[in-house]
């Protein structure tokens, strides 16, 4: 097979940028797919933090087309791992030197239509600058969404325009939604808002990317199809359902470098399948870390999430007062809303079982999936999920509700435990079937433990998937350009 050019464009890209997943999956994808033999590059933003990580500034600058005028833009590039894959990063000040990528402690910046207008076609442009003349454009969320109605309008004419795309939706409740007086920013006209953007009367992004896209995936099949409901297309299940066999779900991977308790260097003594034993002394050390009473017995909770409604972080709140007299343990990591960030403040000041940190801290996430017995994740929708693939790696049974990702990614009472309600109740059902199996049936949960961490969930199956799915859209643009 001859060897695909591929662009991600994404605005968030381990190590360069991460509030969640996306960040992993940008990371991780292009660096499989170019172990096949791809040329893979990703483009997305030099935003302030991504300024740490070692980079080479080109001797050319991209013109930008924004708002009437040019954002000029320059171009550092790095390896990513040791892959041949390559991140792009697109340095423009105004628009990215600023502590946060979508928002700060103000709420979301008023700009984002122009920053994340800037790397749709700062990607184009890109690719022009370097002669680079992609096969697939595989765009991510909202923040990329333009690319596809670019190619279809702005650039019609031009080769780019060849180009097949893959819009990979990771979360439908984050749409890209502005007021439509910026339009100008894009350089679209009104009768591309009026067909590909409006809705609701504002800019929609997302709605474009769906629409204008060659194919659509999201992050597990589950999803896919609950995407295409009025209960989870958050609006836009009718573009979902209008795309018809487009859409398809393939489930995330996990990164094998970054997450292997056989050798991640975040933990303080490694474990396996094969091995398991040294898993208690990463419990043992974790309780240390956070200042829990170090006991081996009591079974510890695990908890790293952004605190969002999504996420159930209500349901986990609701369940506290009762799940704390079981003798228990329980760590939280995570931010976001500040109700629960203070309710986990203050449990960690005043309870000598609970311990949280408030913020990112992603070293103290891998010692949290290594070190905690079980871990929980009441998601209201979860697109794919990470962390429950992480736990089940460590041997960290998850409790989780069987949505989306998390009822394609676990096996009932094999190697996590599922739960249906939404509530706490139903949540805190879950949790005692799993203490009782911990306290009661030690070895039934030890070979549940097993069972987790051997299953297959590195990137291999998946980016074997994009391929197939980058081919089914390069013979449906190359049909859709004949046209
Ligand atoms: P989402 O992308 O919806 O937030 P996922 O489960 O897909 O959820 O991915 C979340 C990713 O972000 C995981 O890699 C998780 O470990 C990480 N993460 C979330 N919150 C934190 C935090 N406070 N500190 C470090 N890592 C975090």
């Amino acid at each position: 097979m001859p060897r695909l050019k591929v662009l991600f464009v994404a605005s968030e890209c381990v190590p360069f940028a991460k509030t969640g997943g996306l960040a992993d999956v940008v990371g991780a994808l292009p660096r499989a797919l170019a172990d096949h033999g791809h040329d893979v590059r990703v483009v997305l933003p030099r935003y302030r933090a991504a300024r740490r990580h070692p980079a080479d500034k080109l001797d050319a600058m991209v013109g930008v087309p924004l708002g009437g005028g040019t954002a000029w833009s320059a171009v550092w590039t790095a390896h990513m791992g040791t892959s041949s894959a390559r991140a792009y990063l697109l340095e423009h000040d105004r628009l990215f030197d600023r502590d946060g990528i979508y928002d700060d402690a103000h709420g979301e910046f008023g700009d984002n239509l122009s920053r994340f207008t800037f790397l749709s076609r700062g990607a184009i442009e890109l690719c022009r600058m370097l002669d680079f003349r992609p096969d697939v454009i595989h765009v991510h969320d909202w923040q990329a969404s333009l690319v596809p109605l670019y190619l279809d309008t702005i650039e019609a004419g031009s080769p780019i325009a060849d180009a097949a795309t893959v819009l990979t939706l990771h979360n439908m409740g984050y749409q890209g939604g502005f007021d439509p007086a910026g339009l100008s920013q894009t350089g679209l006209g009104w009768d591309d808002y009026a067909r590909d953007l409006e809705r609701g009367g504002r800019i929609n992004l997302l709605r474009a990317g769906i629409r204008r896209s060659t194919v659509v995936s999201t992050v597990s099949p589950r999803y896919a199809s609950e995407i295409q409901t009025p209960e989870g297309g958050e609006g836009l299940d009718a573009e979902v359902r209008a795309r018809g066999g487009d859409v398809i779900g393939i489930l995330n991977g996990i990164d094998d470098a970054a997450w292997d308790p056989e050798t991640d260097r975040h933990l303080p003594a490694h474990f396996s399948a094969n091995d398991p034993s040294r898993k208690e002394e990463c419990k043992a050390a974790l309780q240390r870390e956070l200042g829990l009473p170090e006991r081996p017995r009591v079974p510890l909770l695990g908890v790293v999430s952004r605190f969002a409604h999504q996420k159930g972080i209500d349901i986990i709140a609701g369940t506290l007062e009762r799940l704390l007299v079981r003798d228990v343990q329980l760590v939280v990591l995570g931010a976001g809303e500040s109700w629960a960030e203070e309710v986990f403040r203050r449990l960690s000041r005043t309870s000598d079982c609970v311990r949280a940190h408030i913020g990112m801290n992603e070293p103290l996430a891998h010692r949290i999936e290594a070190g905690s017995d079980l871990f929980l994740m009441p998601s209201r929708y979860e697109p794919c999920g990470l962390n429950q693939l992480y736990s089940q790696r460590y041997g960290t049974l998850p409790i989780v509700r069987a949505v989306g990702g998390l009822d394609d990614t676990v096996e009932n009472g094999a190697t996590g435990f599922k739960f249906t309600e939404l509530s706490s109740d139903g949540l805190l059902a879950a949790i005692d079937w799993a203490l009782g199996t911990y306290r009661n049936a030690p070895a039934q949960f030890r070979a549940m433990q097993i069972r987790a961490m051997r299953k297959p969930m590195g990137w291999g199956h998946a980016s074997r998937q994009y391929e197939a799915l980058y081919r089914l859209a390069m013979g449906k643009r190359r049909a859709q350009r004949r046209r």
